[in-house]
């Protein structure tokens, strides 16, 4: 789960800066998880119970971002090499954030990022099989074979799996629209792969009943509405 310092976490919660943060751990005011806490840079992730002066503050605003994920960016926290999907959040304190549904480097769309581990959870519990949405451009020519060969599913012999049902629409001779209930490994990659067709492009349509809004520019996001957050659960 993603970590954060305690008195980050304080002072946008109370909207005071950390010094007054510091003052209040000085006088044995905050709690966490029951405890109390001396040290600012104590690290606190999404399930801690932070109480100030009697009051819960865990109780902090979910938060729920569709990003139109560029190229090159990774799905990840942290990492030296590439901008990370978080980092593309202007302004917002990425200490409580999650992704829920990577995509690989150079996948491109629809990336959901929270606060809130319920819901993403719930989003990604495999029998919840929640149907993904994506637009695979191919180096090759597609045909009518791969169609049945994604309905009837695959044999992956390193993980022991078959896949689920997945639906194949041709949208022309080198693109595909595909529909994932499942998300293994650079599945999509690996089942194009059995045909011996690289995929030059992936972009992610839809999670869901939440689709990426045309009007969002690689790199741009913007907060999901109320009916995107409800049609999860
Ligand atoms: N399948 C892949 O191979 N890559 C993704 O990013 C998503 C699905």
């Amino acid at each position: 789960s993603k970590r954060g310092r305690l008195d980050q976490f304080v002072a946008r919660a109370l909207q005071v800066s950390k010094k007054a943060v510091r003052q209040l751990l000085i006088n044995n005011h905050i709690l966490v998880d029951g405890t109390v806490a001396k040290s600012p840079d104590l690290q606190i992730d999404e399930f801690s119970h932070i109480v100030c002066n009697d009051v819960v503050l865990q109780q902090h605003q979910k938060q729920y971002y569709m990003l139109n994920k560029p190229d090159g960016v990774v799905s990840a926290t942290i990492d030296d090499k590439h901008p990370t999907a978080l980092s593309l959040l202007k302004g917002i304190n990425p200490a409580m954030l999650h992704i829920a549904g990577r995509l690989d480097l150079h996948s491109t769309g629809l990336l959901l990022i929270t606060n809130d581990a319920k819901w993403s959870a719930t989003l990604m519990a495999p029998d919840h099989k929640v149907a993904k949405q994506y637009i695979v451009t191919l180096a090759h020519p597609i045909s009518d074979d791969y169609i049945e060969a994604f309905a009837k599913g695959m044999y992956f012999a390193f993980e022991n799996i078959t896949t689920q049902p997945a639906q194949l629409t041709m949208l022309s001779a080198h693109q595909a629209r595909v529909v994932l209930r499942e998300g293994k490994y650079h599945q999509i990659k690996r089942m194009f792969g059995r045909f011996r067709n690289p995929v030059v492009a992936l972009h992610r349509e839809s999670i869901g009943g939440i689709t990426l809004d045309n009007t969002l520019l690689p790199g741009e996001y913007r907060v999901l509405t109320q009916a995107e957050v409800d049609c999860i659960i």
